[in-house]
């Protein structure tokens, strides 16, 4: 090992694949609502959907207490149920197919289109398309747009809703144009963060009339509108969910959002520099979505070379300060979908998820901590494969 990479060991904290930037505005933030003594939803969470629709050139968006909870909403309020089938990419989170369990459809799981491109296949989705398939549900993975032309071409030919998890996708004016509803995550490893929390986007007004009030038990008024009216009364006309955000969690929003720009900007900086330090260093590890495009770079998903012992690099890795993840093990290799789904086979997905690593990314780290990051990678890899040998 060299001197330099024991130098850094010895006095740098573990470098976190994601980390949330908050300090004394959010603080601040925090202590306005306190002060002025209301907690729930109320003028706070109004302004940040308002500032929310308009940082992504939208009319106006729905807040929510995560974006599951709110992907489970734009469900619902869609009128998705049982017997309906959706296509989900099979390189997601859970919240992504689980959500489609809760209305009482069914997930159809779709390999990726390539290593190169690891979103959800135009061609696979196709093939698995029958008459009960109602909707698409995208994912932006790592921040990298889907085809927004070719998926609306896809759901328009068949009369299917077109749904974004943009969970990875928040500051991209593009994300939450595709179709019916798009959904983000501010939980506390997205580009911004409120702890918890989401946002919906959706075109058409109604919807987002009908997910307001069901994102409070389907009460025709909530806490706050009767606290400011003059008659306290409700009626609860469809089932709704608690799937509130708060004063609190919003006024942490509104300080992250107007930072977004730069810090995506900043992870746009660091990926750059990450592909220039990896082709140069470590050539034998491939980096997906080498042509680039539109995204908020959420993550740093990089492809370690067939046949080296992944759990060893990640121990090697983890030994020398670095954290590392793994997005995502393919929902059909976890449990509750292998049980449903027990001889699907998606040989993309599969390939890539045995050999995705993720690395540090995240608008608190420099270009030294990239070039560290770079440094303990080869050394773990090339360990990795001479220990295997
Ligand atoms: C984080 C994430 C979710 C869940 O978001 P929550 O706000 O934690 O509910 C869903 N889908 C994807 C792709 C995610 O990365």
């Amino acid at each position: 090992m060299s001197p330099t990479l024991l130098e850094r060991m010895s006095n740098r904290a573990m470098l976190a694949v994601a980390e949330p930037q908050l300090g004394a505005e959010e603080k601040a933030a925090l202590a306005d609502v306190i002060d002025a003594g209301w907690i729930t939803m109320g003028e706070r969470v109004f302004a940040f959907e308002r500032a929310f629709a308009q940082a992504h050139d939208a009319a106006d968006a729905v807040a929510v207490s995560s974006c599951t909870g709110g992907l489970h909403l734009a469900l619902q309020a869609l009128g998705l149920g049982p017997g309906d089938e959706v296509l989900v990419p099979a390189l997601t989170f859970a919240a992504t197919a689980n959500c489609v369990l809760y209305v009482g459809a069914t997930p159809v799981l779709v390999d990726i289109e390539s290593l190169e491109t690891p979103l959800m296949s135009i061609e696979d989705a196709r093939f698995r398309c029958t008459p009960r398939t109602r909707a698409v549900i995208l994912v932006h993975y790592a921040g990298y747009l889907a085809d927004r032309a070719a998926w609306q071409d896809f759901a328009t030919a068949r009369g299917l809703l077109l749904i974004e998890d943009a969970a990875h996708a928040a500051g991209l004016p593009e994300a939450g144009t595709y179709g019916a509803a798009a959904v983000f995550s501010f939980y506390g490893n997205k580009n911004m963060t409120t702890a918890e929390g989401g946002m919906v986007l959706a075109a058409d007004e109604e919807l987002r009339e009908r997910m307001r009030q069901m994102r409070g038990h389907g009460l025709t008024s909530g806490t706050f509108q009767r606290h400011s009216a003059a008659q306290p009364g409700y009626d609860v006309t469809m089932l709704g969910f608690n799937y509130r955000m708060d004063e609190l969690r919003a006024a942490i929003g509104l300080v992250q959002l107007g930072k977004l720009p730069a810090w995506n900007e900043r992870r746009r900086t660091l990926t750059e520099v990450y592909r220039a330090l990896l082709a140069r260093q470590l050539p034998e590890v491939t980096v997906p979505f080498a042509q680039g495009g539109i995204s908020s770079h959420h993550i740093m998903p990089v492809l370690l070379p067939r046949g080296v012992d992944r759990p060893q690099v990640i121990e090697r890795l983890r030994a020398m300060g670095v954290q590392t993840s793994m997005h995502y093990p393919p929902l059909h290799r976890l449990a509750l979908y292998r049980e449903r789904f027990p001889d699907l086979a998606l040989p993309i997905v599969e390939d890539f998820a045995a050999r995705e690593l993720t690395l540090p990314l995240h608008p608190g780290l420099d270009e030294d901590d990239l070039r560290f990051v770079t440094e303990a990678l080869t050394e773990a890899v090339r360990g990795a494969a001479r220990g295997a040998s």
